[in-house]
C-alpha cells in the first residue's frame, strides 16, 4: 500500500502515520524527520536546511526529492510506505510520479486531514516527542500516562522542535496554502484523494483512515 498523508502543520499527519505504519507494517517516510536528523548530524544537507526550517519555509525541491528517491528504493519500502510531509509542492508531486512510473508503482490513496486553521497554533506549540523513540505527545491532548515518562519506551527525555513556536506558525501555514494546497486538485484529478476529519479525536481519525483503506 502506498499512501500520502496531506495536511497543514499540526493536522496530525505524523501521529496517524505512526499508527497506520505499525498497524500495516509499512514504513513512515517523514521528510521533516529526515531533515531534522540531517540538521542534528550536521551533514551538508542539514546545514542548508537548518535556517530554512527555522524560518518556517520549504526546503528546496531538489533536496527533498533526492532524499525520497533514495529512501523508496530501500528494501523495507517494497510492500509499501506512507509519505508524511512529502510531496509539498506540485514540482515534488511531479517528481514523485516520475519516480514511481518506471518502478511500476501506483499510489493507492492521498489522505487529506482537514482541520480548522485556528486550532493549529495550539496543536503545534503543545507538541513534544520522546527523545529516544520519537513517540509523539501533546501538552493538552496527549500527555504520557505517567508524567515525564514515555509510554512506549520508558525514557524520561523529551524534545521540542526548534520550529514549533507561535512565531513560525504563520509562515508555515502560508507555505501550506500557497505551495502545498495546489496538490489537492492535482490528486483529486487522479481520483486518489480522500478526506478525513482531522479535528476529530485521534482514535476517530485513525478509524476514518482505516475506513478509507478498507473500502
Ligand atoms: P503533523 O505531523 O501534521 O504536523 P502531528 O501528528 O505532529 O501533526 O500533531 C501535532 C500535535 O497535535 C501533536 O502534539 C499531536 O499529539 C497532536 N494531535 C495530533 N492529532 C490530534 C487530534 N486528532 N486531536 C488533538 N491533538 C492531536
Ligand atoms: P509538520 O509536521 O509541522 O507539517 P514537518 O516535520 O513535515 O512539519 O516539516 C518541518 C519542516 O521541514 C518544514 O517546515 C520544511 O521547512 C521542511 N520540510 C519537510 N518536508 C518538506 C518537503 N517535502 N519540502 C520542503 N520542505 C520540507
Ligand atoms: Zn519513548
Amino acid at each position: 500500500m502506498r499512501l500520502i498523508f496531506l495536511g497543514p502543520p499540526g493536522a496530525g499527519k505524523g501521529t496517524q502515520a505512526q499508527r497506520i505504519s505499525e498497524m500495516h507494517g509499512i514504513p513512515q517516510l517523514s521528510t521533516g524527520d529526515m531533515l531534522r536528523a540531517a540538521v542534528k548530524a550536521g551533514t551538508p544537507i542539514g546545514q542548508q536546511a537548518d535556517a530554512v526550517m527555522k524560518a518556517g519555509k520549504l526546503v528546496s525541491d531538489e533536496i527533498v526529492v533526492g532524499i525520497i528517491a533514495d529512501r523508496i528504493d530501500q528494501a523495507d519500502c517494497k510492500s509499501g510506505f506512507i509519505l508524511d510531509g512529502f510531496p509539498r509542492t506540485v514540482a515534488q508531486a511531479e517528481a514523485l510520479d516520475q519516480m514511481l512510473l518506471p518502478r511500476g508503482i501506483k499510489l493507492d490513496y492521498v489522505i487529506e486531514m482537514t482541520v480548522d486553521n485556528g486550532a493549529l497554533t495550539e496543536r503545534i506549540t503543545g507538541r513534544f516527542t520522546c527523545a529516544k523513540c520519537g513517540a509523539g505527545y501533546h501538552d493538552k491532548f496527549k500527555q504520557p500516562k505517567v508524567a515525564g515518562v514515555c509510554d512506549v519506551c520508558g525514557s524520561k527525555e523529551f524534545s521540542r522542535r526548534a520550529d514549533d513556536k507561535a512565531e513560525t506558525v504563520g509562515a508555515r501555514l502560508d507555505a501550506y496554502t500557497k505551495q502545498t494546497a495546489p496538490l489537492l486538485p492535482y490528486y483529486r484529478g487522479r481520483g486518489v484523494l480522500r478526506q478525513v476529519d482531522g479535528m476529530a479525536a485521534m482514535d476517530e481519525v485513525t478509524r476514518q483512515i482505516e475506513g478509507v483503506l478498507g473500502a
